[in-house]
């Protein structure tokens, strides 16, 4: 029995999930399979592992599991449901990439998807787990599609072995016909439970024109606009694209409605972030934590997070963060509002990378006598509910990270959300009472929408994927249950690379063309692809650590593929100042950056890694100062990153001793420089994974062109490419260079640029 307290019994009772109780759990009881549908909001998420621990799936020897997209759901969601049960965090517990509070008494576990599906690794039954639910199917994550399509053979192996298990899955939307109308996933179509959201109507409000600009201005005047002529009461969710943009629009958006409640007032949030930051780093001190922190082998996510995204294991959740280049940000010949702080407006970010502590300001009501102001990224249109809100306001955009496959090119793009996303973002009004939604674009413009948003999978390489199967020992990765399958392309180069790389066994070069061919997509795995599997890093960089082990390169080529793999380790310096004073202190700032990071790129042989050596200098240098908010702010590298890199570089060195104890990495917090030869090592393994990242200065003859100054040849391109103004080598110009990838935002630049000497 739980024991729930009254007002948590009370607000349960609202949630229309909870008239569904007894259907849900008879569907649960005679299907092994079932899929739940209902509006965010309705109590999914925060109901149903508490339904099945009532009825009894946590108190055998199995446990609940939910997966979740997001990072900050899986904590935030875990806190909630223990709250609500009243039970310790020991029991109700989650487990992300980095961190989690399982315990051998956990009953209900949150996770991300990429938790998981380590876990099948390990264990392909999954008998720690009577069943599992996927959350927010809807978003269809890589993972998720992934976990579902192997959970369909899961459920009835389990069922065979008479330890039977059940899948859950839950959606916001009601298009579930890739999970219920294939064959090739479910023989038997799983049933779904519909769950009636009490959804109040919600006006919707078109524009009569469509910014094509600056949308952000046009939905900093909007918001303006509600908050002055509409009545008090009733909160606002603004949905932007970005981080950036949401800082933008905040900041507007406070400076036109100011609102001071003594020192608890929300002033610029880098300024909170940051002291935060310090209080941590001050109460660590105090406890003497010194070393680094001690990872547990278990505690990584199943696949490669090669775009080093922070909040989720990887995809969807990286894409608001990237990419600034595209960030419009304030314009100032905007007109700005002039300041009434007769009514105030408690204005709060919301997105991905904020710190929790601020996230959860959202959940609390405002303070007396402001309007709440929500200015978010898509993190608010599913998987968090916030109270409480009667305006939305919807630029009608969202940024997604691009990839181009015959080039290899990536991009951040700012493109038109779909109407199902839209949709689902207007929903947001009507939680509580009759609501409006403003959206800044023309009913026209709606209708040109695409109906759904493709899922992610179709849209970015899948080679860590493809790895991941195969070490799962799935050889025939093209005839596996996606719910939406990759193309056939994507799945061959993600073989070809592979096999290049020494993850995948060559096809013998025998018999027909379409035998050949046949052969090509069902190579089976190496030793070596095995190892690299092991490892939480796309399959590029898992063969430059099982390389590492030569001249004793493991801790710097550990360090280095940390730094190449979480993303944006440096600060944007070359942000737009808010003030001149700003601006003065951003050009010193800049200066001493500059002059740090010519040091971190070393003299003589090191040079040639460029870039490379930057990062591992900069890691170096961190960690050697503690990795310390102060160090990161006066160097220009993002302490967040920084953390990132330093747990990573732990958990990178648990995977390589596990695979090959006898190295006995370790983390050495004071990592002398490399040696000479130490870099040429280094520059030889990072060849052996980014050898294809090819490009060549271009011949006297092609710089007549003015558009190939100083540009780049690229075997795939017609175009050429370049070295980022800010890289280690773009005075120096060397003939041949390797790069991480390349990123087109003003310009096709290469990142993560290293030399090739010539022979
Ligand atoms: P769904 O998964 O169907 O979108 P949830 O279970 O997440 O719905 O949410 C149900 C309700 O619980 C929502 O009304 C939401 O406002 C509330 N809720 C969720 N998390 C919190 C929290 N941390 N604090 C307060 N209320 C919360
Ligand atoms: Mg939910």
């Amino acid at each position: 029995p739980v024991d729930r307290s009254p007002d948590v019994q009370e607000a349960r009772l609202k949630l229309p999930v909870l008239a569904e109780e007894q259907g849900i759990m008879e569907a649960v009881r005679e299907n092994p399979c079932v899929v739940i549908c209902g509006e965010t909001g309705s109590g999914k998420t925060t109901q149903v592992p508490q339904f099945l621990y009532e009825a009894g799936y946590a108190s055998g020897s199995g446990i609940i599991g939910i997966t979740e997209p997001r990072r900050v759901a899986a904590v935030s969601m875990s806190h909630r449901v223990a709250k609500e049960m009243n039970l310790p965090k020991q029991v109700v517990s989650y487990q992300i990439r980095y961190e989690g509070n399982v315990t051998s008494d956990t009953k209900i576990k949150f996770m991300t998807d990429g938790v998981l599906l380590k876990e099948i690794q390990k264990d392909f039954l999954l008998q720690r787990y009577s069943v599992i639910i996927i959350d927010e199917a809807h978003e269809r994550s890589v993972y998720t599609d992934i976990l579902i399509g192997l959970l369909s053979r899961i459920v009835p192996l389990r069922n065979k072995k008479g330890k039977p298990m059940k899948l859950i899955i839950m959606s916001a939307t009601l298009r579930v016909e890739d999970f219920t109308d294939n064959q090739k996933l479910f023989r038997t179509p799983p049933p779904v439970i519909r769950v009636d959201a009490r959804q109040f109507p919600v006006t919707i409000h078109f524009n009569k024109r469509t910014p094509l600009e600056d949308y952000t201005g046009e939905t900093f005047q909007k918001t303006c606009k509600i908050h002055r002529m509409l009545p008090p009461g009733g909160g606002i969710l603004v949905f932007l694209t970005g981080q950036a943009e949401v800082h933008g629009v905040c900041r507007r958006l406070r400076k036109a409605f100011p609102f001071r409640r003594g020192n608890a007032a929300p002033g610029e949030d880098e300024e909170t972030d940051t002291s935060e930051a310090m209080r941590k780093f001050k109460k660590a001190k105090q406890k003497k934590i010194v070393s680094l922190p001690r990872i547990d082998l278990d505690n990584y996510s199943a696949l490669p997070v090669d775009e080093g995204d922070e909040d989720r294991d990887a995809g969807i959740g990286d894409e608001e963060d990237g990419g600034s280049d595209l960030d419009l940000g304030d314009d100032p010949a905007d007109t700005e509002e002039k300041a009434d702080p007769s009514i105030p407006l408690y204005v709060l970010p919301l997105y991905s990378l904020l710190a929790p502590e601020q996230q959860a300001k959202v959940f609390r009501p405002p303070p007396p006598g402001t309007r709440l102001c929500v200015v978010a990224t898509n993190v608010a249109e599913t998987s968090l509910t916030i109270p409480g809100i009667k305006y939305v306001v919807d630029c009608g955009r969202v940024k997604k990270r691009f990839y181009d496959r015959v080039t290899g090119v990536s991009s951040f793009k700012v493109t038109w959300t779909s109407q199902a996303s839209a949709n689902q973002r207007a929903g947001r009004a009507g939680r509580t009472e009759p609501g409006h939604c403003y959206r800044l674009y023309s009913s026209a413009v709606f209708g040109d929408f695409a109906q759904f948003s493709e899922a992610e999978i179709t849209r970015r390489p899948v080679e860590d994927l493809v790895l991941q199967m195969k070490d799962l020992n799935i050889e025939k990765v093209v005839n596996f249950p996606f719910p939406t399958s990759p193309s056939a392309e994507a799945l061959v180069a993600a073989e070809e690379l592979l096999i290049s790389l020494g993850a995948l066994s060559a096809p013998p070069r025998t018999g027909s063309v379409k035998e050949m061919q046949r052969a090509r997509l069902s190579c089976p795995v190496t030793p070596l692809g095995r190892a690299m599997a092991s490892f939480p890093v796309a399959p590029r960089y898992a063969k430059m650590l099982a390389l590492g082990k030569q001249q004793d390169c493991l801790p710097y080529v550990i360090a280095m593929v940390a730094a190449m793999t979480v993303r944006e380790i440096f600060e944007d310096l070359d942000r737009p100042a808010c003030s001149e004073e700003q601006s003065s202190k951003l050009a010193q700032r800049r200066a001493r950056v500059t002059q740090m990071r010519r040091l971190w790129a070393g003299q003589g042989a090191s040079l040639l890694l460029g870039d490379l050596m930057v990062m591992l200098g900069a890691v170096g240098a961190c960690e050697f100062a503690g990795c310390t908010p102060k160090f990161c702010e006066q160097n220009g590298l993002r302490y967040k990153a920084m953390v990132e890199i330093r747990k990573l570089r732990g958990q990178l060195t648990n995977a390589v001793n596990a695979v090959c104890p006898e190295v006995g990495a370790f983390v050495d917090p004071k990592m002398a420089p490399p040696t000479e030869h130490q870099v040429v090592c280094l520059q030889q393994i990072v060849l052996a994974g980014l050898g294809d990242h090819l490009a060549r200065r271009v011949q006297a003859e092609d710089m007549l062109d003015p558009k190939w100054r100083n540009g780049y040849k690229t075997p795939l391109m017609d175009d050429p490419v370049f070295i980022h103004p800010q890289s280690a080598l773009f005075k120096a110009l060397p003939e041949f260079v390797i790069y991480q990838e390349i990123m087109e935002t003003s310009k096709m630049y290469m990142r993560g640029v290293s030399a090739v000497e010539a022979e």
